[in-house]
């Protein structure tokens, strides 16, 4: 973005040299910034250049040229991808020349809280997609495409386990409309129809697959196709190997031996995926979404972080990593996913 930026010679300003140092240097990183989201604009804005006040926790930026948030973000916050947070601090119309945009350099509000309540990440659970659907498993590529459109057009950002984890630890704050995209089972669909929908957009989902089911049939994704989607920023966690209920013995099966293939579950799983992909799985949905305290405390014995149910609504930032809530997403209709979208849970908390 800013690399691109050709080298301009510049005249003096008479009164340059008994400018502030830090203010001369803020002050050039701004001309860069312009010159970076100004197109064939010229570096040097006729209204004047930027100026740019800064302490230790905010930078606060003018300019005579509309910047962008991304720019403003890649600059004083050192990657693009953060400029929610200089969204977030800033008024939607502030970001217009002559105004006062704050950019905040310090972490803020890591657990989303505010007086009239707190912030929940919604967990959307898709399973299969296709053209002709024929189970509420299944969603229609147009759905899917019209709801992701509805997601990107509404400002909300895609998260990845990593950042969730960090929200759910109170270590790091997410965009305040953050949701999880997750699919569950490892259908070939995923691949070839969400896939491509998520992309196009600019969004992230983690699948969850049950191993034995890799590369078993057609109908499934294969491991080289999990590799290409874990390449392009999407994460995959374990659905245990066998899909087995983690919560129950079988018929005639002794506790000794459920609690044994509850661990063989989760823990071989876990191996399988950590080997064939390269990585430390850290996530896992329950089959069924069923979960007790002995699948927690087994879950994460085997090296798990964050684990799903399908319990419907959100997690705030105190919410138990290993038993998420989440909501599958079985009707076609807007209204019901609009209200899967809560974000913030309103609660007088003073
Ligand atoms: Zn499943």
């Amino acid at each position: 973005m800013i690399s691109g930026q050709p080298e301009r010679k510049r005249s003096r300003r008479p009164d340059s040299r008994r400018r502030h140092p830090l203010r001369v240097f803020v002050l050039t990183g701004g001309l860069i910034i312009l010159g970076a989201c100004a197109g064939h604009q010229p570096v040097v804005p006729a209204a004047g250049p930027a100026t740019v006040y800064r302490s230790e926790n905010y930078v606060v930026y003018t300019s005579a040229i509309t910047p962008s948030a991304e720019a403003l973000a890649s600059e004083f916050l050192g990657d693009s991808g953060k400029s929610w947070i200089i969204e977030e601090a800033n008024r939607p119309d502030g970001f217009q020349s002559e105004r006062a945009i704050v950019i905040p350099l310090a972490v803020r509000n890591k657990g989303g809280l505010k007086r009239e309540g707190f912030q929940t990440v919604p967990v959307l659970t898709y399973h299969r997609f296709g053209d002709n659907c024929d189970s509420p498993l299944c969603m229609p590529a147009d759905v899917f495409d019209r709801q992701m459109r509805y997601l990107k057009d509404n400002g909300f950002h895609t998260v990845t386990p990593e950042e969730l984890l960090a929200f759910l630890h109170y270590r790091r704050p997410l965009p305040q409309k953050s949701v999880w995209i997750t699919m569950d089972d490892g259908y070939r669909s995923t691949y070839n129809v969400a896939y491509p929908i998520l992309k196009k957009y600019g969004f992230t989902a983690t699948m969850f697959v049950y191993t034995e089911f890799v590369g078993a049939s057609r109908l499934a994704v294969t491991w080289d196709q999990l590799r290409e989607m874990k390449s392009k920023g999407f994460s995959i966690g374990s659905h245990t190997i066998t899909h087995s209920d983690l919560t129950k013995p079988h018929p005639e099966e002794s506790a000794d031996a459920f609690i044994a293939r509850v661990r063989r579950e989760l823990g071989q799983s876990k191996q399988i995926i950590d080997k064939k992909l390269g990585q430390n799985t850290i996530v896992l949905a329950y089959p069924f979404g069923y979960y007790d305290r002995r699948a927690v405390n087994l879950a994460r014995e085997a090296g798990y972080e964050l684990a799903a149910s399908v319990r419907r609504g959100g997690n705030p930032f105190f919410a138990n990593p290993l038993a998420l809530k989440r909501d599958q997403v079985l009707k076609r209709d807007m209204v019901t996913f609009k209200k899967r979208l809560q974000t913030f849970y309103p609660l007088a908390l003073e």
